[in-house]
């Protein structure tokens, strides 16, 4: 099996890990203090061309490639878990509308998503579900040429930005799957965001529930057909869990790079603590278990590209990657001892980050199940 970058993507890494670590970097303390990433980053991320990666270069965007956007989330996470979240819930309505959308709403919709000019959201999760669709409750009631949508959804990334988004709401009878898919854009009337959750983690993203009060969708932005929801939201998350996983591989490269400055730099007894050999255990622990990740994703990532993806794959992808950067970052607090466990080392930050990716986009538990049904039905 040949997996090994080409020039050009090593290239295209290094120049997402010089953005990042160049513009993002010198911003990250003030992200986490004032809990929001700076207006003045956008246009710079739109400049760097990470904004569309998942979209066809005709639309604006980067070509579609996955593993692309792969390096680049990971790329990002390293520095700022807050800033890869913001830029790669971006690409959910991107693939949305790539995957399922009329020719007429890829031109209308992905030139704007791709250049930054509009920030995406992705809105399922209500305060019944998170991940059952058939409980979805907001609705949306075809009155002329428009539908009118009221409810409540819950927890959506970026919703608080002007920009577009796809929003999953009941079109059929209650407590069945018939559920449909709308590109809408955000703050007009009838859509309102309260304050953001505040979060334990990823300070800096911006999470708040919507309120939908007889908000009109033009009737031509139905996405993938009336009660056809439930496959675009699948055939979306499917490819979109690259996020969560490349952002927890990004924050465990970060804990890894961390501790080994760490146990370099702090001296015991005249020698560096890098001496010990329990250290040294640690230190090959959290990197066997980055590299495991890095692996597991970039084939995922690769099955994207052939179209070989299955729920199944991009479901362990995530469990993996989620919990790996779980124990990582509880290692890396452990290697920094008492200082660990305070801010000013980044260790603490980054166990709260990672404990991010074990609950959104289908918890843990969910990707277990996923797994084992696809399993056993042989
Ligand atoms: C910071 C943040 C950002 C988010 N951004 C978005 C966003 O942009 N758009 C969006 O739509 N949503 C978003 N979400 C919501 C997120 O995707 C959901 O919270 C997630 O899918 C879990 O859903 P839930 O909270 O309703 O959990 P539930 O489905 O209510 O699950 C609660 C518990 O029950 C368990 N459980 C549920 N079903 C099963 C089962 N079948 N078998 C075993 N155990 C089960 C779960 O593992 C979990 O422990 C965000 C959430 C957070 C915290």
């Amino acid at each position: 099996m040949d997996f090994v970058l080409t020039k050009e993507e090593e290239l295209f890494r290094k120049s997402v890990r010089e953005f990042a670590e160049r513009e993002i970097g010198p911003l990250e303390d003030q992200i986490e203090r004032e809990d929001r990433i700076p207006d003045e980053l956008i246009p710079k991320i739109a400049k760097a061309g990470l904004f569309g990666l998942p979209a066809e270069k005709k639309y604006g965007g980067g070509g579609g490639r996955y593993v692309d956007l792969a390096m680049a989330v990971e790329e990002i996470a390293r520095v700022s878990g807050a800033v890869a979240f913001f830029v790669a819930v971006n690409y959910l309505p991107i693939i949305a509308i790539e995957l399922n959308g009329t020719e007429e709403q890829k031109a209308r919709f992905l030139p704007d998503l791709c250049t930054g000019k509009k920030i995406g959201s992705f809105s399922f999760t209500e305060p019944s579900t998170g991940t059952d669709p058939t409980e979805i409750q907001s609705t949306a009631r075809l009155e002329g040429d428009h539908y009118v949508c009221n409810g409540r959804k819950e927890f959506c990334t970026n919703a608080e930005y002007d920009g577009t988004i796809v929003l999953f709401l009941r079109t059929g009878e209650e407590h069945t799957p018939d559920i449909s898919a709308f590109i809408a854009e955000k703050n007009i009337a009838g859509y309102s965001t309260p304050p953001p959750w505040p979060l334990l983690g990823l300070r800096g993203m911006r999470v708040t529930n919507i309120a939908l009060k007889d908000m009109h969708i033009p009737a031509e932005n139905l996405l993938g057909g009336k009660n056809k929801g439930y496959p675009v939201l699948l055939n979306t998350i499917a490819v979109g869990k690259v996020d969560v996983s490349g952002a927890m591989l990004g924050i465990a490269q970060r804990a890894l790079d961390e501790s080994l400055k760490y146990v370099k730099g702090k001296t015991m007894r005249g020698k560096p603590i890098s001496h010990f050999q329990m250290v040294q255990f640690l230190i090959a622990e959290i990197a066997s278990e980055v590299e495991a990740a890095r692996w597991l994703f970039y084939r995922s990532m690769n099955l994207v590209d052939h179209g070989m993806q299955t729920l199944q794959s991009q479901a362990m992808c995530k469990l993996f990657c989620a919990e790996m950067a779980d124990r990582v970052c509880q290692k890396a607090i452990q290697l920094h001892g008492d200082y660990g466990y305070t801010k000013e080392f980044k260790a603490e930050r980054l166990y709260r980050d990672a404990k991010f990716g074990g609950v959104v986009e289908g918890s843990n538990e969910v990707q277990r199940v996923i797994i084992a049904r696809d399993i056993l039905k042989g």
